[in-house]
C-alpha cells in the first residue's frame, strides 16, 4: 500500500490484496481522532464544531438515530453495538443542540463510499453497488461491515467548509454511480466506526478494519482526479465564501426557509418503486403512472428530469400518444405533490416588522450564489459580457435584482382572504431596502478581478480561481495555464527574468534603467489586483514608429488576455474625472492612454487613482456618487510628452530611442511577438509570479539606501527591490531624474535655496519675504528669483500670490530644504525650511 503515489493520477485499482488478512485493530477515539484531524479533542468545550456519532443495539431498523457528538468518552467503543460516525463537522444550534443538519454544516473531512464490493451482486433493493475496480485511488481505510461488503474512506488533507464544495463533490460521486442518488446529502452522512457489528445480519456482523492507510489523505481535487470524477456544470466557478452562521438568518417567526435538501418529487416517485434509472445528470427514466394507457402497457418512454434554470418544478415527459398533453404539472398531480413544495428553491416570508430578517436572509441567498458580492457598500455581482466573454464587476440595480431574485428564491406572504400563504414577486419596498440598505453583511467585499493566480504575503502562489476572501479578489483563469516552481530560488528567477527580458530584446530602450522599468511594468500587471496603490507607466520616445504602443500592448498582455481598448487623454480635470470612472466602473485590468499629444497634465482626479486605493465619483446617467476601486494597471506613450508637475513621482517613464533615422522603416525579428505571447500567456506570466515569489521567499532583501518612492512602497517592494536582487538597475530611475528634470520643481529648488541662504533654518512669514526681497535692487539674484516665479508685483513681493505660494509649496521636500508651516494661528502662517 505505502508505494501507492498519493497524488491521485495512479493505475491504483482497490483489489483483494490490498485488504489485509486479519483485522487491524484501531480503536473508534484514534480513528475519530485521525480522520478529525485532532477536532474532536479540541472541541470538547463550549460550542466548537464537532463530529456526531449514532450508537444502538441491534437492527438498525428499529435503531436510536438520534446524533451525539464524538468527544473523548462520548466516542462509542463498544463491539456489539452499531457505531456510525459522520463526515463532517457540525455546529450546534442556537439552542447548544447538534444535530446533523445540513443548516449547521460546519465542514468535511472524509470522503466515503459505501456498499463496496468484489463481486456485483443483483440485489432486490436496488441499492447501487461499487465494484472494486472502480476504486482508483488507495483509500484511507477500508471496512468490511458485512462479508464481502466493504465501506471505503477517503481522508481529506484539508476539510471542506464550503457547504456547496461539499454538494458539488457528493453530486460528482454520484453522477460517477458511486453513490445512491438516494444516499442522502453530503453533511448528513453517516459511516459506520471501525469498532463496532452489523446489527442487521443475523447473527450480528463483527466489522472488520482491513486497510488502514491514514497517510493516504487527499485534496479534494485529488479526489476528483483519482476517482476520475466530473465536475458539474454552474453558472460559474463556486468559489469559498465564509460559512454563514444561521443564527443570522432564523430565529423568531421564520421569514427564512433554506431549499429543501431532498427533492420531494424524487423521493416521492422512490417510494412509489417508479424510478427505473438514471439516465444522465439529473434525468430519471420512471414508470409512467398512466401506463395503462399506453399500447401493449408499455414500461417505457417516461422521463422525469429534476428542477433546472428553465424548468423550476422539474420536468416530465411521456412519449406514448396517449400522454402527448401530460407534463410535470399532471405528474405532481397523481403524486399529490404541491407544485409549491417541488421548487428547490430557499424561501422568503413576508411578515410585517422583518425587513431587516428578509434583508439579511437575501444577502445570505446571494452570498451563497458565489457571484454576488459587495463593493463599497454597494451589491455587485461578476458577469461575463461581450462575445469573448471576459469577466466584469457590474452593480446590480433593481430590475437585475427581481430578475435574478426570481430564478434564487420564492417569495410568499399571507394572504388574509384566502386564510394561506401566496407566492409574490419580491416588493419594490424590499428590493430597494436590499439594494439601498447599506449593511450587506453575509456578503463577501469584492476588491478586483484577477486574471492569474496571485502571490501570497509568505511567497506561496494562490493558484485557486474564484473567490479568495483572504485577499477579496476574484480569480478569473485556468489554474492549469499556470506553473510557478513550489520554492522558487534565486536561479529560478533569473532563468524567469531571463524569459521575459528575451520578450524585449528588439526594443530600443535608450537606457537599462528603461528596460528595467518595462520589467517592472510587467510584474506591475501581473499582481496589479494585489497592489493597493501602483504609479502609472508611460513610453516615451523622440520618433513615431519607436515601438512605444507595441511595447504598452506587450505590457498589457501580463495583465489580462483580453483585448485593450485604448482611450484619448482627458485635456481638463472634469472630463478626466468622467473617463476615469466609467472606465473603472467594470473594475478592469488595464486603462490606456495610447499615443499622447500633451503632456501628461497632473489632472486632480488622476492623480488620486494613482496614490488612492479606492476612489469616488458620480456615476453618468445616476445621480449618486460611488466607491471604486482603482486597481488596475494605468498604462500611457506618447513623442517628446511625459508627465509634468505632480505627475512627475507617479509615473515610471520608459524611454525608447532608435539609432535608425526612419524608425518606422525598422524590420522586426519576430512581428507575431503579441500573438505568440498571448497563446503562452500563462507561460510568461508564471515567470513574473516566479521573480516575486523567489525574492520574497529569499527573506525579501533590499537594498539599503535606495530612494524611496512616496506612497508606492508596497508596489517598491514587490516590483522594484526583486529586480534590484537579480542584478538590474532601478526601474525607478527616471521617476527621480524627471522629479529633478520637472520645471516647476527646479523653479521651487531656485526659490527654497534663495530663501534658505537667508533664513536658513529660521522661521519666516510672508511678512519678512517680503521686507527681505524688497531690500534687494530689481535685477538682484534674489529679486529675478521671485520675479520668475511670479511672485512680484512692481518692485514688491506680491504678498496675497506669495501666502498662496507659501501654503501651495507647503511639504514640499526639493534639494534636500523642506517647506513646513510651524504656526497655524494668527493672521500670518509662520513657515520654516528643514
Ligand atoms: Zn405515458
Amino acid at each position: 500500500m505505502t508505494d501507492i503515489d498519493k497524488h491521485g493520477a495512479t493505475d491504483f485499482v482497490l483489489s483483494s490484496e490490498h485488504l489485509s488478512q486479519k483485522p487491524l485493530e484501531v480503536s473508534n477515539a484514534d480513528f475519530i481522532k485521525i480522520a478529525f484531524q485532532g477536532l474532536a479533542y479540541q472541541a470538547g468545550e463550549g460550542n466548537s464544531p464537532c463530529p456526531l456519532g449514532v450508537r444502538f443495539h441491534g437492527d438498525p431498523c428499529h435503531g436510536n438515530w438520534t446524533a451525539v457528538r464524538l468527544v473523548n468518552e462520548s466516542i462509542p467503543s463498544a463491539a456489539d453495538e452499531n457505531n456510525y460516525y459522520t463526515l463532517s463537522v457540525f455546529r450546534p444550534d442556537k439552542a447548544g443542540k447538534y444535530s446533523r443538519k445540513k443548516e449547521l454544516f460546519s465542514a468535511q473531512y472524509v470522503i466515503g463510499l459505501d456498499d463496496v464490493t468484489p463481486k456485483v451482486i443483483a440485489r432486490q433493493d436496488n441499492k447501487a453497488q461499487i465494484p472494486f475496480d472502480r476504486i482508483t485511488l488507495a483509500p484511507s481505510y477500508v471496512l468490511e461491515t458485512s462479508e464481502n461488503n466493504f465501506q471505503v474512506g477517503f481522508f481529506l488533507k484539508q476539510p471542506i467548509t464550503d457547504p456547496r464544495k461539499a454538494d458539488e463533490l457528493s453530486k460528482a460521486i454520484i453522477a460517477a454511480g458511486l453513490s445512491d442518488p438516494g444516499a442522502g446529502g453530503p453533511t448528513a452522512r453517516l459511516m459506520r466506526l471501525p469498532v463496532g457489528c452489523n446489527g442487521k445480519k443475523h447473527p450480528p456482523f463483527q466489522c472488520r478494519l482491513r486497510v488502514w492507510e491514514p497517510g493516504c489523505c487527499y485534496t479534494p481535487e485529488e479526489i476528483f482526479a483519482g476517482l476520475g470524477l466530473k465536475l458539474t456544470p454552474e453558472h460559474l466557478q463556486t468559489t469559498a465564501i465564509p460559512i454563514i452562521q444561521p443564527s443570522q438568518v432564523s430565529g423568531g417567526s421564520s421569514v427564512f426557509t433554506p431549499s429543501p435538501e431532498f427533492n420531494i418529487v424524487l423521493e416521492t416517485l422512490k417510494s412509489k418503486g417508479m424510478v427505473k434509472k438514471r439516465t444522465s445528470s439529473g434525468k430519471y427514466e420512471i414508470t409512467c403512472p398512466w401506463r395503462s394507457e399506453h399500447t401493449d402497457m408499455a414500461d417505457t418512454g417516461a422521463e422525469y428530469w429534476e428542477p433546472d434554470e428553465h424548468h423550476p418544478v422539474g420536468g416530465f415527459k411521456c412519449l406514448h400518444g396517449h400522454c402527448a398533453g401530460r407534463n410535470i404539472k399532471d405528474l405532481l398531480e397523481f403524486l399529490g405533490v404541491n407544485p409549491e413544495d417541488a421548487y428547490m428553491f430557499p424561501r422568503i416570508t413576508i411578515r410585517p416588522g422583518e425587513a431587516k430578517r428578509i434583508v439579511i436572509a437575501v444577502n445570505t441567498v446571494l452570498a451563497q450564489t458565489g457571484y454576488f458580492f459587495q463593493r463599497s457598500g454597494r451589491i455587485v455581482r461578476v458577469v461575463r459580457c461581450g462575445l469573448e466573454g471576459r469577466l466584469a464587476v457590474e452593480e446590480v440595480n433593481a430590475s437585475c435584482l427581481l430578475v435574478d431574485l426570481s430564478s434564487l428564491t420564492r417569495w410568499q406572504h399571507y394572504d388574509g382572504r384566502s386564510k394561506q400563504m401566496s407566492v409574490c414577486d419580491p416588493p419594490t419596498k424590499y428590493l430597494q431596502a436590499i439594494l439601498e440598505g447599506g449593511n450587506h453583511t453575509p456578503l463577501p467585499e469584492l476588491i478586483g478581478i484577477t486574471r492569474q493566480p496571485s502571490v501570497k504575503e509568505d511567497g506561496a502562489i494562490r493558484t485557486e480561481s474564484g473567490y479568495d476572501p483572504e485577499t477579496k479578489l476574484y480569480g478569473d483563469f485556468k489554474a492549469s495555464d499556470f506553473t510557478v516552481p513550489e520554492a522558487p530560488t534565486k536561479e529560478d528567477a533569473e532563468r524567469a527574468l531571463n524569459g521575459i527580458e528575451a520578450l524585449l530584446k528588439e526594443f530600443p530602450f535608450e537606457e537599462e534603467c528603461d528596460r528595467s522599468a518595462a520589467v517592472a511594468a510587467i510584474l506591475t500587471a501581473v499582481i496589479r489586483a494585489q497592489l493597493r496603490v501602483a504609479p502609472m507607466f508611460h513610453v516615451r520616445a523622440h520618433l513615431p514608429g519607436s515601438g512605444k504602443s507595441y511595447l504598452t500592448y506587450l505590457i498589457a498582455i501580463f495583465a489580462t488576455g483580453d483585448d485593450v481598448g485604448a482611450s484619448n487623454f482627458p485635456t481638463n480635470d472634469e472630463e478626466c474625472q468622467k473617463l476615469l470612472i466609467s472606465l473603472l466602473l467594470p473594475a478592469p485590468p488595464v486603462i490606456m492612454f495610447d499615443n499622447l499629444t500633451t503632456d501628461i497634465f497632473p489632472h486632480k482626479s488622476l492623480c488620486m487613482v494613482l496614490t488612492e486605493p479606492v476612489v469616488s465619483g458620480r456615476i453618468l446617467g445616476a445621480s449618486r456618487v460611488t466607491e471604486l476601486s482603482t486597481r488596475t494597471l494605468i498604462l500611457s506613450s506618447g513623442n517628446n510628452v511625459g508627465p509634468i508637475r505632480d505627475m512627475t513621482r507617479r509615473v515610471v517613464p520608459i524611454y525608447l530611442n532608435p539609432t535608425e533615422e526612419l524608425p518606422v522603416t525598422r524590420q522586426y525579428k519576430r512581428p507575431e511577438l503579441l500573438e505568440e505571447v498571448k497563446k503562452q500567456r500563462g507561460k510568461y506570466v508564471s515567470c513574473a509570479l516566479t521573480i516575486i515569489a523567489a525574492w520574497i521567499r529569499a527573506g525579501s532583501p533590499k537594498t539599503p539606501s535606495l530612494r524611496t518612492l512616496n506612497s508606492y512602497s508596497q508596489w517598491s517592494d514587490l516590483c522594484r527591490y526583486p529586480l534590484l536582487w537579480l542584478g538590474r538597475p532601478d526601474p525607478a530611475q527616471r521617476v527621480f531624474e524627471v522629479m529633478t528634470e520637472d520645471p516647476e520643481r527646479e523653479q521651487v529648488g531656485a526659490v527654497f535655496d534663495a530663501i534658505h541662504g537667508y533664513f536658513e533654518k529660521r522661521p519666516f512669514t510672508v511678512r519678512d519675504l517680503a521686507q527681505w526681497v524688497e531690500a534687494h535692487a530689481v535685477n538682484s539674484e534674489v529679486f529675478g528669483i521671485f520675479e520668475e516665479a511670479g511672485l512680484v508685483c512692481g518692485y514688491a513681493l506680491d504678498r496675497k500670490r506669495s501666502g498662496w505660494w507659501l501654503k501651495h509649496h507647503e511639504g514640499w521636500n526639493v534639494n534636500d530644504k523642506k517647506l513646513i508651516r510651524i504656526k497655524k494661528s494668527g493672521k500670518l502662517p509662520t513657515y520654516q525650511l528643514v
